[in-house]
């Protein structure tokens, strides 16, 4: 990263020469969708990067396949460039994990029971009560939810070594090595990595590609906000699939584009956060990315269980106005109301429009299949073309 640092410190404009946006990150135009490969229309422009305050103003566009319907950045950062953008950014400070509590009040009990009994987390002890409440859930979205995402969306079955790619300093990895996974991670910020490894994970500094990881390696791998950072999407799916073992499950969490708070805010949705969200995913586009790479699509929905953050933060970005951070915002603790407001019209919306939260959830798994496939014509062709010599 330090080329990347000298090149900032000039604070000189692209010497590509290809930026319209005056930032100091030099950049290249995408007018493709990184995804189909089809055209795209502009979609937002001249956003700044209101949270973490990243130099400059950047250009949305938007994949015309309405079935894909990926936006992305063009122009886009260049990846030498790119840890200009994360300068401010921190995924390094530990927030306390939040182990169950042994007993603890009913309502936790309640949700040990759900995930005891939809996704086969053993307890330690059996608890009838909990056990006869927890269908109750049903009625609290939001909850299931959560606990869904508390589990990385994956059941206990088949447990084994679980990589978590943009792990940060390891709370996830935390939660399910006491989940009983084997968990290791990789993540680009060297001090995310520092902390993580002072917790006792095995975790890799550097890109998932420079890893080279063996071939069926994983038994799981997770993705949680980690895609929309990524230069080629693409290739990371395929990586995914190549160390993952057959039947291996991968896990996806990333912002929604056409989240139901996008459409609110505009271009003050806090999904947007450019230059670090390289591209936005939606339901079709995630979804030809996972396919394409090989997979079996298990699940993929949007949730509405973040809705609260990105209303009151989309809340708090346009109350800071044009070019202010969220610490400017004028209009006090009314963002924080209307961002309750906007989150709940979500959860109610999303019951009869299953497209509008704002994250996307998918999990994808490896075929079986995939290693019984019949032996390639030529050798097949091989074999009888050298019995009759091999005879004479
Ligand atoms: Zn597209």
């Amino acid at each position: 990263m330090n080329e990347v640092d000298s090149q900032a410190a000039g604070g000189h404009k692209s010497p590509l020469g290809e930026s319209e946006t005056g930032a100091a990150l030099r950049t290249r135009p995408r007018s493709d969708c990184p995804v189909c490969g089809g055209p795209g229309q502009s979609s937002h422009r001249d956003l700044v990067d209101q949270v973490w305050g990243a130099p400059g103003r950047w250009n949305m566009a938007r994949c015309v396949d309405r079935a894909c319907d990926l936006r992305w950045l063009d122009p886009m950062p260049i990846a030498e460039d790119i840890g200009m953008a994360y300068r401010n950014y921190s995924t390094h400070a530990v927030r306390a994990p939040s182990p169950d509590p042994p007993g603890g009040s009913l309502f936790e009990r309640m949700k040990r029971a759900h995930l005891a009994r939809l996704w086969g987390y053993p307890r330690k002890q059996p608890d009838r009560l909990a056990d006869m409440l927890s269908p109750l859930l049903v009625f609290m979205p939001q909850q299931r939810a959560r606990l869904a995402a508390s589990v990385a969306h994956l059941r206990a079955e088949g447990r084994g070594r679980l990589l978590d790619v943009g792990c940060g300093a390891g709370d996830t990895l935390v939660r399910l090595r006491e989940l009983g996974w084997h968990t290791q991670g990789v993540d680009l910020d060297p001090r995310a990595v520092e902390v993580a490894r002072t917790r006792g994970f095995r975790v890799a500094l550097g890109s998932l590609a420079a890893q080279n990881y063996p071939l069926d390696h994983f038994s799981a791998i997770i993705l949680s906000h980690t895609i929309e950072h990524i230069h080629e999407p693409r290739a990371l799916i395929r990586e995914c699939f190549r160390i993952l073992a057959p039947g291996g499950r991968l896990a996806i969490e990333t912002p929604n584009a056409a989240a139901w708070c996008h459409v609110l805010f505009g271009s003050r949705w806090r999904g947007l956060e450019p230059p670090r969200h390289l591209q936005i995913f939606t339901l079709g586009s995630l979804g030809r990315v996972i396919r394409d790479a090989g997979f079996d699509l298990e699940y993929l929905a949007t949730s509405a269980k973040a809705a609260a953050f990105f209303a009151s933060a989309s809340m708090t970005i346009a109350a800071a106005g044009d070019r202010g951070t969220p610490t400017q915002d004028r209009w006090g603790s009314a963002t924080a109301a209307l961002g309750a407001v906007a989150a709940a019209s979500e959860v109610l919306l999303l019951a009869l429009v299953p497209d509008v939260g704002e994250e996307l959830v998918l999990v994808g798994r490896k075929p079986v299949a995939v290693y019984e496939a019949p032996i390639p014509v030529e050798d097949a062709q091989i074999a009888p073309m050298l019995a009759p010599e091999s005879a004479a």
